[in-house]
This record gives C-alpha cells, structure tokens and sequence, in this order.
C-alpha cells in the first residue's frame, strides 16, 4: 500500500506502535479508522472520508446501519456461541434464505470467511471426486479464492502462491473468460471446475457474456462439479443476490461472505443437486462458523436489501456512476468497467497507488487492486449525491495522480 502524503499525529502514532507488533504481511496501513456511519468513516485524527471500498466489498449496508445494530446487539445480548454441538435459530434462518436464492434443492454449509467457504467447496469436490476417479480442479489465471492452503491451491495469482509452494497440487489453471481453453482443460478426470462470475481482485474484469453458461454446460458435459465463488459478486454488489443464478447458471457450489453479514466475519457455502450429499457426518466442521451473531447481522443484511429495494437501487445507481464516467474526458482514464456498485477505472499509467493516496487527501477511500486499476465497491446504501461527489473531483484526482512523481 502506497505511504500517504499527509498524516495526522494519532494517525502517525498508531503507525509506529503498528510497526512494532504486526507482522509484515500488510505494510504499514495508511488509514486508522475510528468510526463509521453510511457511507462515512472518520479516522482517529477526525478526518471524515466517503468510503468508496466498503472494506473491501464487505461493509453492504455501510457503516453503523440501524439494522445491523440491533439484529446484533440483540442476539449479542443473548447468545453469542454454540460451537457445532448446538442448533440455533439464527444459523437456521439464514440457511433457509439462502437456499431459497437457488432455484433448485439446496444446502448449505455456514462458516467464517470467504476462504473456508471455498475449503468447504473444494473438500466436496475432492470427495467426490476421489469417489469418481476425478482428480484435477480446474481454476482461472487472475482469480482469487482465498489466503488458506487449499484456497490458494487454486488462485491463479503466481505473486500469492508462489513464496508458499508446495500447496495442494491437481490444479490447472485456464485463461479467465476463454471457453475453448477450458473446453480443452476439462475432461473425465476433471473433479471440479471454480470460478468467479467477474474476478474482483483481479481488477473487477467481466467475462465475455455467456461464459458462466458455457462452464455450466462444460461441466455437465464432463460430469465435474461447477463451483461458483461469489464471495464478492454476491448478495447485491452486482445489482442481484447471485451473479450466477441472475444468468441462469444454477452451479453444483455457491460460496458466500464478504458482503453478506455487513461486516461481521461469516462464510457461506450453498450446495444443490447431488453437491448436497457428499459429505457425511465428520467430514467437515467448525467451532465458531455461522456463530449466531454474524447469522444475525446476515439475517438483517438480507431483510434490509429486500425492504429497502437495494438490488435495484445498486443497478440504477452504478449506471449512473458509470454514465458519469462516460463524460469524464481525461488523457489518464482508459476506460471503465463493472457492474452494479462494483466498478474498475482503468488508467493509462501504472499510477493507481498515486490515484488512491490522491482520493485519500481529497477523502474519498478508493483501492488501487492493480498498478493500473482503480477498483470501487462502496457500501450499497450509497446515495446518488455520494457518488456524484467523486465523479465531480475524478478530473482532479487524474490530474494529481498523472502529475505525481
Ligand atoms: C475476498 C475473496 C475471497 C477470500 O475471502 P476471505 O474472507 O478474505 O477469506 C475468496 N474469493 C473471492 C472471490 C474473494 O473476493
């Protein structure tokens, strides 16, 4: 992450204490935040920024949503934990909302983050196809599944994996949106095929349109499970609950987190069909996955996108964010690209850590996801005059980040 240009004392103070006792897997961060509410964060220095990245595609209702609040000072006031001994209604609840989102016998599996959820999806894949003689997973270059081991066995980001090889093998990776490549990479022996409807930290890139459908029938043809991550794609950042079932792609696996609880640390994996009834008690668990809490957030985060029409509200407001885009005429923008409230300003030069320190000063919180790529993906409930505010200072923000040394 690139050093800020401006930094206040408590900002800086916290800085150096962070020096000292975190690991170095993060960099020094250049923001400490104190508080939230919408759209809005206020650092400890009192600096109030538009949080334009929801940290990172997680915070789906904003900060501090009423909702939210309550479902979790409730439940939290209540009971907080079972462990996987012990049923409760929230963790219930959820599940029956979200196999309601697929069209289709559903199951699901309530974990932590969007990393065990793909553990989980990738365990029956592996299940059943060491039951079938299937042993190769096939995954995209550019993709991103997770951090854990197994998640990491099939990001196809050479800089993430790496420094920690051997991870586990039988993965093939194919190029991101290329149906002949993938028809030549699946076959008998192909177990499962993981996928994101549109690869978010590969820099919000779109496939071709009818790429889920060509994996979808792919993976049909050959008999291998279509595992869909929509840990950031889903539950309203696209405008729908699921990218893959809004195309018409129901998958064998859907994976969940990020956005779903608004915050609160939770996962989710939806099986349906035959996916169902891979794994039998002792193949799979967890201690604090689907804690009653994050189910009670999730719970709130889902009646709040429906009572408050935010699917639609996300569509409209991203074709508007991106209309605004279209009449920005500067010699740094390339181009623009998402969907929804998920969009990526793609620039001529490899100045996004510049642009992001410039949207800082100027307090908006964007994120630089590739040397090139400015990536959006603000809270849900943000309105028409928020958005407006930064595409009014984004002839500015170009100007600053192409004049930086
Ligand atoms: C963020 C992300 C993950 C990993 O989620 P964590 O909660 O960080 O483990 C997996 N898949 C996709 C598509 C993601 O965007």
């Amino acid at each position: 992450m690139t050093a800020p240009t401006t930094t206040g004392a408590a900002t800086a103070a916290l800085q150096a204490r962070w020096s000292e006792v975190m690991l170095g897997n993060y960099g020094v961060p250049p923001v400490a935040l104190a508080r939230g509410e919408g759209a809005w964060v206020w650092d400890v220095d009192g600096t109030r920024y538009l949080d334009l990245l929801g940290g990172i595609a997680v915070s789906s209702l904003g900060h501090a949503h009423p909702a939210v609040v309550e479902a979790v000072s409730r439940q939290v006031s209540i009971l907080v934990h079972t462990s996987n001994l012990a049923m409760h209604v929230p963790g219930i609840a959820l599940a029956e909302r979200l196999a309601s989102l697929v069209p289709a016998r559903a199951r699901v599996f309530l974990c932590q983050d969007g990393a065990t959820a793909n553990e989980a999806a990738l365990k029956i894949a592996r299940k059943r196809g060491n039951l079938q003689g299937r042993d190769e997973i096939v995954s995209t270059h550019g993709g991103f599944h997770g951090r854990t081991a197994g998640a990491l066995a099939v990001t196809g980001t050479p800089a993430k994996r790496t420094p920690f090889e051997p991870l586990p093998g039988g993965v093939v990776f194919v190029d991101f949106g290329d149906v002949e490549a993938l028809r030549a990479a699946v076959g008998p022996r192909t177990a499962a095929v993981i996928v994101e409807p549109v690869q978010g930290e590969g820099g919000v890139v779109l496939p071709p349109p009818g790429y889920l459908a060509a994996v979808r029938a792919l993976c049909d043809e050959v008999g291998a499970l279509m595992v869909c991550d929509e840990v950031q794609s889903g539950i309203g950042r696209a405008g729908t609950w699921l990218m893959s079932v809004q195309q018409g792609v129901v998958p064998d696996v859907v994976t969940l987190a990020k956005g779903l609880a608004s915050g609160m640390p939770i996962g989710a994996v939806i099986a349906t069909g035959e996916a169902c009834d891979v794994l039998v008690p002792g193949d799979h668990g967890t201690t604090f996955g689907g804690n009653p809490v994050s189910c009670a957030a999730a719970l709130a985060v889902l009646d709040t996108i429906e009572s408050d029409g935010l699917l639609e509200h996300v569509t409209r407001l991203g074709d508007r964010w991106a209309a605004s885009f279209d009449r920005i005429d500067h010699p740094l923008l390339a181009s623009h690209r998402g969907v929804g409230l998920w969009r990526a300003l793609e620039l001529l030069q490899p100045v996004a850590g510049a642009f992001e320190v410039a949207a800082r000063d100027a307090g908006f919180l964007v994120n630089a996801v590739r040397p090139t790529t400015i990536r959006l993906a603000p809270p849900l409930i943000l309105t028409d005059e928020q958005a407006d505010m930064f595409s009014d200072a984004l002839p500015a923000l170009l100007d600053a980040a192409a004049g930086a040394p």
